[in-house]
């Protein structure tokens, strides 16, 4: 028995004379939520849409499920819920009926969980198919991916159109499938959902893979954001120490970012009177639009390291 759900060995995809995957490896582990973060045009949905076979690919191999993903596309896709980028829907039947008729297709019996899944989504199962608003819309496509039980879910941006609420209920459910043991492989260009959502995250950018990391990794390489209110003004440079970076004052606040022991830290900060105090994780955010720029090579301006360029 295989542990992983997916492996990408060298997979290229060119359209033409233009490469739109380059030379992509990617092992999804079985029972992870593994995020493929990218900007628009990265390559992510003719890398969803290749590994499951729907495209043709140039060069290199996918195994699904201990599978290959062209010759066993078919038996591939009856144990994969899919959510393409784009889809269309059967026009003038009831979202019920369209529901159904596709949980057919895929030979389960059951409409429990399809009942479920709209019930939380707070999705109308008796609208009419053509008259859905873009949210609802994704909302079909949301359940039709999940509704056969399947244990392997791939989804490609499946929050488009979703307003908040309505994606934590999302992300909530995504959680629940992992715990059930399902794996999910989904796609998005949003880092903040790919942080809350998935344990690992690769990062393609220009048909190329620039990152694959796990999220607490990650999360620890780049340190945390420490925020603190004084009561008065205090001199920033008794913050000057090992692992602290990007020190930034704003009259009696100060926010610098940690990467090293935060207890040093916090023993200096209680040299003075503090008013409020906040850390975060936020400067993943950071590091991600680094990584968005100027193509992964992250300095780390004070110690000069070159830190998450790997590439596994
Ligand atoms: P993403 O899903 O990350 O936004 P895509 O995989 O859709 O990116 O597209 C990657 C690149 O391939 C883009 O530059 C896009 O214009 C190009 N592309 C996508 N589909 C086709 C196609 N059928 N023919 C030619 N180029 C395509
Ligand atoms: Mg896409």
């Amino acid at each position: 028995m295989t542990n992983y759900a997916m492996k990408i060995k060298n997979l290229t995809k060119k359209y033409g004379d233009f490469t739109a995957v380059k030379n992509l490896s990617l092992d999804i582990e079985k029972g992870e939520i593994f995020g493929l973060l990218g900007p628009n045009g990265a390559g992510k949905s003719t890398t969803i849409r290749t590994c499951l076979g729907l495209l043709s690919k140039t060069e290199g191999e996918i195994e699904i499920l201990g599978l290959d993903s062209h010759k066993d596309a078919i038996e591939i896709r009856k144990r994969t819920g899919y959510l393409p980028g784009e889809f269309g829907l059967l026009d003038g039947i009831s979202v019920y009926t369209y529901l159904k008729y596709l949980l057919r297709l895929s030979s389960v019996k059951s409409d429990e969980k399809l009942k479920d899944l709209a019930k939380r989504l707070d999705l109308d199962l008796k609208r009419k198919t053509n008259e859905l608003s873009k949210g609802n819309k994704q909302k079909v496509g949301v359940v039709q991916a999940l509704m056969a039980d399947q244990e392997f879910i791939i989804l490609d941006e499946p929050t488009g159109g979703l307003d908040p609420l309505m994606q934590q209920i999302f992300y909530e459910i995504l959680r629940e499938e992992k715990e059930a043991g399902k794996t999910v492989f989904m796609s998005s260009h949003v880092l903040a959902e790919v942080e809350t959502v998935c344990n690992r995250v690769a990062i393609i950018k220009e048909a190329e893979l620039i990152l694959n990391e796990h999220i607490s990794t990650l999360q620890d390489m780049t340190g945390k954001v420490l925020e603190v209110e004084f009561r008065h003004k205090v001199d920033p440079s008794a913050f000057e120490i090992e692992g602290v970076t990007d020190i930034e004052v704003d009259d009696r606040k100060i926010r610098m970012t940690v990467t090293k022991d935060i207890d040093q830290v916090v023993k200096r900060v209680a040299d003075h009177r503090v008013i409020n105090m906040n850390l975060s994780t936020y400067s993943l955010e950071k590091l991600f639009l680094r990584y968005y720029s100027n193509g992964g090579v992250v300095e780390n301006e004070k110690e000069g390291v070159a830190i998450g360029g790997g590439v596994k």
